[in-house]
């Protein structure tokens, strides 16, 4: 039987993990957010001290990788590393711009494939990322590309980590997520660009409301 899947791929800070959460709780969907995977990899790169150079020592530590997500009733999953907790640990930029190198890394990105393909299990799945509809789920029935302006992800972002009680300055952060969506757009393997097939969504002037909208009516219409 098939296995109903939606992905969504795009910059960070363009709104994808939190649209992923509540499309997939609409449906009563699996949720893959993979970008916490490469996040998870970057801690784990710094507790057993492996050079984030060295595709050699990394590729048996993504292979390996004790990762596990516990669902909470409400909010985002709890993240664990071996056991322990990282949800708080993984959301730092400092994770983020190990996790966008380390992702750079053809056969680190191989091996986490047979992983994030096992999250596909009935009664379906919402994988976001920025490769889930071009190269670890390129047969997903419905695909969806989102987007947002620099500077509005960047503003976003800001008013995240304010949340969190961290400070920030909003002119590091453009210029952190301007060279990540280079290195994310540029590299050789998997680079950052919308699936044949999908839909696009730039979520500048959306709601959160807007864009789960237009998802799900897209949905609608393929599955
Ligand atoms: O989406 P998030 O910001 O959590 O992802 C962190 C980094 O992991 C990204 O900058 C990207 O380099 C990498 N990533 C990836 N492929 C994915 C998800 C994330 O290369 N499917």
């Amino acid at each position: 039987e098939q296995i109903p899947l939606i992905t969504i791929d795009g910059p960070s800070g363009a709104g994808k993990g939190t649209v992923a959460r509540i499309v997939a709780e609409q449906l009563g969907w699996n949720l893959l957010d993979s970008g916490a995977i490469y996040r998870v990899l970057a801690v784990a790169t710094n507790h057993h001290n492996i050079d984030i150079d060295s595709e050699e020592a990394l590729i048996p530590l993504a292979s390996h990788l004790d990762v596990e997500f516990e669902i909470q009733p409400k909010g985002e999953a709890r993240v664990l590393l071996e056991g322990e907790d990282v949800t708080n640990v993984i959301r730092t930029e400092e994770i983020g711009a190990i996790a966008s190198k380390v992702a750079a890394f053809p056969r680190v990105r191989e091996a986490l494939l047979r992983r994030q393909r096992a999250f596909k299990q009935m009664p379906g799945l919402l994988a976001d990322g920025r490769d889930m509809g071009t190269v670890v789920f390129p047969d997903a029935p419905v695909k969806v590309f989102l987007t947002a302006s620099p500077e509005e992800r960047a503003k976003r972002r800001m008013l995240q980590l304010q949340e969190k009680g961290i400070d920030v300055n909003i002119g590091r952060l453009l210029a952190d997520i301007k060279q990540r969506d280079e290195r994310d757009q540029n590299r050789s393997v998997a680079p950052l660009l919308p699936a044949e097939g999908a839909l696009l969504v730039d979520s500048t002037d959306l709601s959160i409301t807007q864009v789960v909208e237009k998802i799900l009516a897209f949905a609608n219409e393929k599955l």
